[in-house]
C-alpha cells in the first residue's frame, strides 16, 4: 500500500506501535488518550524533522572552544482545529522558536466536505518550512485544502504530521500534493460509510477534549 504512496512515511518504531495501540483502545480515557498524542507526535515529528538545516557556529564549553549547530529555519506549526491542538505542546517542545498559526475546519455531517471556519494566518508567511498538524488523515479533504490554503499564503516548504491515516486520505493528499510529505504513526485499512477511518480510535476531537455524548 505505501509503496503505491510514496511521500507516506509509516513510523514502524515498536514504542509507536505500541503506544498507538492504547491510543485507539475504547477503555483509554481522555487524559492517557491526551498523553498519548504528545507521545506519539514527539515520536513522528522527530522523523519528520530529519531534514531540517542547520547552520554550524563557533562557541565554547567550560573546557574549549568548538563548533555546535543551530536550526536555521524558521518554522511554523500550523494546528489544524479542533484536533490538531493536541499535537501542538509536543511539536513546540521539539521546535521552541517554532511559530504557531491556526487554521479551523470540520467536517460537514451530511456531505463529509471540510469547511473552513477559522483562519488566523498573518498576511505574509514568515516561515521556510510549515508543519500542518491533524491527528486524523481520514478522507484527507482538510489536510489537501489546508496545504492549498497554505501554498497560497507563500508556504514554501509543507510537511503534513499526524496520527492515524486511512488509505484513500493519503492517496488523496498526494493526488493533490505530491510535493508533500505525510509522516504518520499508523495505516489503518479503510474508511467506511461515514467516513471514519477504521479499525480507527473513533473521534480524536472528541476523545481529547472528553466531549463524546453518552
Ligand atoms: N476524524 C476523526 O476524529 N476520526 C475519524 O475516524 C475520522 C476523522
Amino acid at each position: 500500500m505505501t509503496d503505491t504512496i510514496p511521500t507516506l512515511h509509516v513510523n514502524d518504531h515498536p514504542l509507536v506501535k505500541h503506544k498507538r495501540t492504547i491510543l485507539s483502545d475504547v477503555t483509554t480515557d481522555s487524559k492517557t488518550f491526551r498523553e498519548l498524542i504528545r507521545e506519539i507526535t514527539r515520536l513522528v515529528l522527530y522523523e519528520a524533522t530529519r531534514d531540517l538545516p542547520v547552520t554550524p557556529f563557533t562557541y565554547r564549553t567550560p573546557l574549549e572552544e568548538t563548533i555546535g549547530s543551530t536550526i536555521s529555519a524558521s518554522v511554523g506549526v500550523v494546528p489544524i482545529l479542533r484536533a490538531g491542538l493536541g499535537m501542538v505542546d509536543a511539536a513546540i517542545d521539539a521546535i521552541p522558536s517554532a511559530h504557531v498559526w491556526h487554521l479551523g475546519m470540520y467536517r460537514d455531517e451530511t456531505t463529509h466536505q471540510p469547511v473552513s471556519y477559522y483562519n488566523r494566518l498573518p498576511e505574509k508567511n514568515p516561515d521556510d518550512i510549515v508543519f500542518l498538524l491533524d491527528p486524523m488523515l481520514a478522507t484527507g479533504g482538510s489536510a489537501s485544502d489546508a496545504i492549498t490554503v497554505l501554498k497560497d499564503w507563500g508556504a514554501p516548504k509543507i510537511t503534513f504530521v499526524g496520527i492515524l491515516a486511512a488509505p484513500e486520505g493519503a492517496r488523496r493528499v498526494y493526488a493533490d500534493h505530491p510535493d508533500v510529505e505525510m509522516y504518520v504513526a499508523a495505516l489503518d485499512r479503510e474508511l467506511d460509510e461515514h467516513k471514519y477511518i477504521r479499525p480507527g480510535l473513533g473521534d480524536a476531537g472528541d476523545r481529547l477534549f472528553d466531549t463524546l455524548q453518552h
